[in-house]
């Protein structure tokens, strides 16, 4: 049987009137002692009865499809045979309070679980009636005699609540951190550099020997707590909000010369004579310390905003967010659900690329893919060819979502090939202006024939119509610093994220142990033997031989 939302919603008016004394002993939520207490509850309705608990449970899982699956049960609901044995362990107050409200908006009228009077919910006899005509206008079931194509393609298009509210919260969530400043007092940088630098020396018999320094934070931060009184209050402040980079001088180093072109990327700065240094983040909470210490031109951007009006803006914000929740349409789908949801551990698997078996993965919402292109530069790894990576079977890894495709300039034609071959449509491109440690842009590459490089381009492709991503959100530039060779800024994480949301399913081809992360499947051959942890994954896989 079919139950309408009239008749669900009587539930949600009596565990919200009776949540707690359900879940608790005696009851325990234990569904056939629930069943009892609600036939006493609903004994006066004339519109709802049950003749035995199979109906009653038939009724529950309506209900809980409704609601979005605000109520968790043991897990024996799920063994058909056991089903009565189940014990409801959690009810999601809001869910209910917000369906509840949702519905007696529409009727104007009082809760009463009795049902008595015949115009509450009038307007809300089926789950169908979510079904819109594209003029908007809504229809009930009662009213509809036949379903058409129309109708269905309707409901099937309409982006349900879950959908809804991932995308609003996900602008919401966003990030705004501060672009921390560099500091520009020379004589900051040097005289802390010769207090925390120049001090060990003297401990080692004047010899001047930085180079024997293990520059690590810990080591800083120790000798800056124990100079803290013979540094002025003046650069003290400054260390709280701007980056300093303090030159180090090794045996070695010969002033004269001035920076080293390659910084802290330089491969032999145990004997290079040009000058390095180290950079000392501001140590104030206000300023971003993500680990790659970067940030992007969208960061920089929204923190030209008012520091002050921020926090009025976010609560602002916050109650537009919450009057535009309450005018949600409820539609099929979870709702408010993926806050009780985990974010998958990271997941690894190292292989060689060419032998693993895309269609035993699973379908992902997005991919990123930094092939070992052929380059002319020495490499810490072996590369992968051009027509190698077009006969990759990247087709069977999503039905809809989006790419994104790291390129060099050679490669840049070779990977519009590719994803046109794999079913991509290139929707975008997405550079990297890549800084020094000094957060200049850099000069004097590594990459470059005829110009030096100092960008990446990363391709974007997209496959199908996915309406669950998140537009707008970030830009198509990137800025931050380089890191080890072939490392890629770990902005992009956060931006597919947000665009696809956190718990999406998200797989990185040619990764190395430095990518990995919650809610990714990372594969390629330099990561440490294999790690998953998704049952049907790891099921699939034991069935074929990676
Ligand atoms: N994006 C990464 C860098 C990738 S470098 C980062 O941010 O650090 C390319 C990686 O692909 C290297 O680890 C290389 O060893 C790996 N690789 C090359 N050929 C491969 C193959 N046939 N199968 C799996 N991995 C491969």
């Amino acid at each position: 049987m079919i139950y309408t939302t009239h008749q669900l919603l009587i539930f949600a008016d009596y565990l919200l009137s009776n949540q707690n004394s359900i879940i608790s002993s005696p009851i325990n939520g234990e569904i056939w002692k629930i069943y009892q207490l609600f036939k006493t509850y609903i004994v006066d309705n004339n519109k709802l009865h049950f003749t035995n608990i199979n109906e009653f449970l038939e009724y529950i899982e309506q209900f809980n499809t409704l609601s979005g699956g605000c109520l968790h049960f043991t897990k024996s609901k799920y063994d058909s045979k056991d089903k009565i044995k189940s014990k409801l362990v959690w009810i999601n107050d809001i869910g209910l309070k917000i369906l509840q409200q949702k519905f007696n908006k529409t009727s104007n009228s009082t809760n009463t679980p009795t049902g008595q009077n015949t115009d509450q919910y009038k307007e809300c006899t089926s789950l169908f009636e979510f079904i819109a005509k594209p003029d908007k206008t809504k229809r009930s079931l009662d009213k509809i005699d036949k379903l058409t194509i129309e109708d269905l393609t309707n409901f099937i298009q309409k982006p349900t609540t879950k959908l809804q509210l991932d995308k609003k919260r996900s602008k919401l969530n966003t990030p705004k951190l501060k672009f921390p400043e560099i500091c520009n007092e020379k004589h900051h940088s040097t005289t802390l550099s010769t207090l925390l630098f120049k001090q060990n020396n003297n401990n080692n018999n004047n010899s001047s020997n930085s180079k024997q320094i293990n520059l690590n934070d810990q080591y800083i931060n120790q000798k800056l707590n124990q100079f803290k009184n013979r540094i002025s209050t003046d650069i003290l402040n400054c260390l709280n909000e701007k980056i300093h980079f303090l030159p180090i001088l090794y045996n070695h180093t010969d002033l004269k010369l001035g920076d080293c072109s390659y910084l802290d990327t330089c491969h032999k700065i145990k004997t290079c004579r040009y000058l390095h240094y180290y950079t000392l983040h501001p140590t104030s909470n206000t300023t971003s310390t993500s680990s790659s210490n970067t940030n992007t031109i969208s960061n920089t951007i929204t923190n030209q905003e008012s520091n002050s009006n921020a926090n009025t803006k976010t609560t602002n914000q916050k109650s537009n967010l919450i009057e535009e929740l309450t005018n949600l349409d409820y539609s099929l789908g979870e709702i408010f659900s993926s806050g009780f949801k985990e974010i998958s551990q990271p997941q690894w698997i190292n292989c060689d690329i060419n032998q693993l078996n895309f269609s035993k993965l699973g379908k992902f919402s997005a991919i990123i893919s930094d092939p070992a292109w052929l380059i002319h530069q020495n490499l810490p790894y072996g590369t992968f060819g051009d027509l190698e990576l077009i006969n990759l079977k990247i087709n069977e890894l999503q039905d809809e979502g989006i790419i994104f495709l790291w390129v060099t300039a050679r490669s840049l034609d070779i990977g519009r090939q590719a994803l046109a071959k794999w079913g991509y449509e290139i929707i975008n491109e997405v550079i990297w202006v890549k800084l020094n440690q000094l957060k200049r842009i850099i000069v004097t590459g590594r990459t470059g024939h005829w110009l030096n490089h100092s960008k990446e381009h990363l391709l974007v492709g997209l496959k199908g119509k996915p309406n669950w991503l998140n537009l707008k959100i970030d830009l198509d530039i990137i800025i931050s610093n380089t890191r080890e060779t072939s490392r890629k800024p770990d902005e992009i994480y956060d931006i597919i994220d947000r665009m696809c949301g956190p718990f999406a399913r998200k797989l990185e081809i040619f990764g190395r142990q430095h990518n990995v992360r919650p809610g990714w499947l990372t594969i390629g051959n330099q990561l440490n033997g294999i790690n998953l942890n998704e049952p049907e994954l790891i099921n699939n896989l034991n069935s074929s031989t990676i």
